[in-house]
């Protein structure tokens, strides 16, 4: 995407084909979906309340759900394609005590879900609470189409701008060894391992919605972004390169660039999408010069 001269059409088929399909254009469909039809309606939002918030809450944890058990059971539960595309060949181990209740299934479900789902949907609904109470304006699909579809593409850039920067933050050691460092114990994660944080690290996670309180958006865009940051880690996180149902059947899942920092810690601090890594010498594709250029990179570290 950024090479100099620029491809723009080499660019947007990576953009489509290898960042935002299948996955982000299936939580844009759900989105919608989920705005329209499992989405208290923003009138009633006016007022902070237990009750429609824990509805959202009940749609994030089924959502995530859906997408990071099933994930689970095909390939490590069933082990369904084997080690077909398993980026680190070494099996997760049953019981470890690393993790709460002797289970790293068992601990990130719990992180996921207790902390994870809760902490997003606190973010989602103060900001819908401010749509409601018109403190920031909605942007009305009618007659603004255009300005939505920019919105849409600011949101999806968003993501992994915000995350790069955040997780910079999470890295500085003592917000490290409080917060991130119970991520990292994932260091062969699994899809349930995507939002599997501390309570600070989701906080500062999911504080990308604050985004939405000083650009006005559509609603559908509030629901967007929520998606991107609570379900897709799962798919990200899944520990295979692809999802091989039959022989034709094969799906883009878990991100070995992201799976390589799980790794090595100081380098992939953001997804390829931005360019940052590149800029600041933190980029690791997985090649033996990028193997090379990072142990450099440590030693010279060290000796410092
Ligand atoms: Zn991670
Ligand atoms: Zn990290």
């Amino acid at each position: 995407m950024y090479v100099w001269p620029p491809k723009p059409f080499a660019a947007l088929r990576w953009i489509l084909a290898g960042w935002l399909l299948p996955w982000w254009g299936c939580f844009t469909v759900l989105a919608v979906s989920c705005w329209y039809f499992f989405t208290p309606d923003l009138a009633s939002m006016k007022v902070l309340s237990w009750e429609w918030m824990a509805l959202i809450w009940l749609r994030n944890a089924v959502l995530l759900t859906l997408f990071a058990a099933p994930l689970h059971w095909w390939l490590y539960t069933r082990q369904g394609q084997q080690d077909e595309t398993k980026l680190n060949q070494k099996w997760q181990p049953k019981n470890s005590s690393r993790f709460l209740f002797n289970s790293q299934l068992k601990d990130n479900v719990f992180w996921s879900l207790v902390s994870g789902v809760t902490i997003w949907t606190l973010f989602e609904s103060i900001t819908f609470w401010l749509y409601a109470n018109g403190y920031v304006p909605v942007v009305q699909w009618k007659g603004s189409e255009l300005t939505i579809l920019a919105l849409g593409v600011v949101t999806v850039f968003w993501s992994p701008l915000h995350f790069y920067f955040i997780h910079r933050l999470l890295h500085w050691r003592p917000l490290y060894r409080l917060a991130h460092a119970l991520h990292h114990k994932n260091n062969n994660p699994q899809p349930w391992s995507g939002i599997s944080m501390h309570p600070i690290e989701h906080v500062i996670y999911f504080s990308a919605f604050a985004l939405f309180w000083v650009i006005p958006v559509h609603p559908v865009l509030i629901v967007l972004l929520g998606f991107i940051q609570g379900i897709s880690p799962a798919i990200s996180h899944s520990g295979f390169q692809e999802v091989r149902l039959g022989k034709q059947l094969r799906i883009a899942s878990g991100d070995p660039f992201h799976q390589i920092h799980h790794k090595y810690y100081e380098v992939n601090y953001g997804n390829k999408p931005v360019p940052f890594d590149k800029l600041f010498g933190s980029w690791h594709d997985g090649t033996v010069e990028a193997q090379a250029a990072f142990r450099a990179r440590r030693s010279q570290l060290k000796q410092a």
